[in-house]
């Protein structure tokens, strides 16, 4: 038997639940879980405000960090630490808020050094994220020099995670954010200068003043409008989310006028190079005390009702599930 939030049948709240392990979807690699994660996506399965659940019954939570207890994919051994992100966990797939999980060998990822899966799971989602934006920033050939990088929802999960990894390769980073009383905070992830949020907010022009030599945006909505508008020519967007809203109310203008790109960014369904090039720049890039600093620890009974939070915008950083707890 092990424990699991569960959620019985579309419309039924989440509960804690014991599970046999007898009831665990097919897949090549068993997993002691020992982390998990609560992202904005998994605030919207919790409280089933958004259809992200899409088979029932489902265990949510897309992320897992743990240890390989038996695997039938020769790339794993008992023993191994291994995390996974997205791929279908706590969508179609039992995820990650459990003390087991049974998954497809095919996107699961060692966890490098120096990390053990408390410090994988800390980055979870919203890291690997972060990192497949800077990657995107980073094949359009932006370089650290080329001027202010704007990141939005900076004291969010993908958004401290994103100043944190764009100020350690010397990019100068400003926060776009509404808690402007967390500029201590901010700073220290990395970032140079603070935006308020509601500088955004508002629809503006077509094209305005050419700011950024590059965006990572997690709000969309008129917030990724505006940043598409104030970025230089030639610079790039990497646009990950819709935690202001999912419409994107922009022109071709900044396209067409000053040929800036805007490049879209799936985790979910990355393919397996692409993850293990992220989760090894990670290693390389992201200090494990940088994220200690942005991480906050909850047990698998409290992510209930933490879940709500998230949704208002009131988590700061990360939030850690300890399975076990
Ligand atoms: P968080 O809730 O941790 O962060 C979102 C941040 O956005 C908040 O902290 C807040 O930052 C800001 N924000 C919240 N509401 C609003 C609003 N109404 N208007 C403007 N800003 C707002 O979420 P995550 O970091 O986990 O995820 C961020 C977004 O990225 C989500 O939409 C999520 O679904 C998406 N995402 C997409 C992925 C992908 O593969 N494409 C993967 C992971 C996440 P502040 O307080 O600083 O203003």
């Amino acid at each position: 038997m092990f424990k699991a939030v569960f959620v019985e049948e579309k419309g039924r709240p989440a509960r804690v639940a014991e599970l046999d392990e007898g009831a665990l979807m097919p897949g090549d690699v068993t997993i002691r879980v020992a982390w998990s994660t609560l992202n904005y996506k998994d605030g919207l399965a919790l409280t089933a405000r958004s259809p992200v659940v899409r088979a029932f019954p489902m265990i949510p939570g897309i992320d897992l960090a743990g240890t390989v207890e038996s695997s039938a994919d020769p790339r794993f051994r008992p023993g191994d630490g291994v995390v996974l992100n997205g791929a279908g966990l706590g969508e179609t797939h039992f995820g990650g808020l459990a003390q087991r999980a049974r998954v497809a060998g095919e996107p699961l990822v060692h966890i490098p050094a120096p990390f053990g899966p408390r410090e994988a799971a800390a980055i979870g989602t919203a890291g690997f994220t972060a990192m497949l934006c800077l990657l995107a920033l980073e094949r359009h050939g932006l370089p650290p020099g080329a001027g202010e990088v704007l990141v939005t929802g900076a004291a969010g999960g993908v958004g401290s995670v994103a100043l944190a990894l764009l100020a350690r390769r010397g990019y100068r980073v400003v926060a776009s954010t509404g808690r402007t009383h967390e500029a201590d905070y901010l700073r220290e992830l990395g970032a140079s200068r603070l935006l308020d949020r509601a500088d955004l907010a508002a629809p503006g022009k077509p094209l305005g003043p050419e700011r950024w030599a590059g965006v990572i945006d997690t709000v969309g909505s008129t917030t990724l409008a505006n940043a598409c508008a104030q970025t230089r020519a030639d610079g790039a967007v990497a646009a990950c989310g819709l935690a202001g809203g999912m419409d994107f109310p922009s022109t071709v203008a900044p396209f067409i006028l000053r040929g800036v790109t805007l490049y879209g960014i799936c985790s979910v369904n990355a393919p397996r190079a692409r993850r293990e090039e992220a989760w090894a720049r990670l290693a390389q890039d992201l200090d494990p005390a940088t994220l200690g600093a942005m991480s906050r620890e909850i047990g698998l009974g409290e992510t209930l009702a933490v879940a709500p939070e998230i949704l208002e915008g009131k988590v700061r950083g990360r939030l850690v599930v300890d399975v076990n707890r």
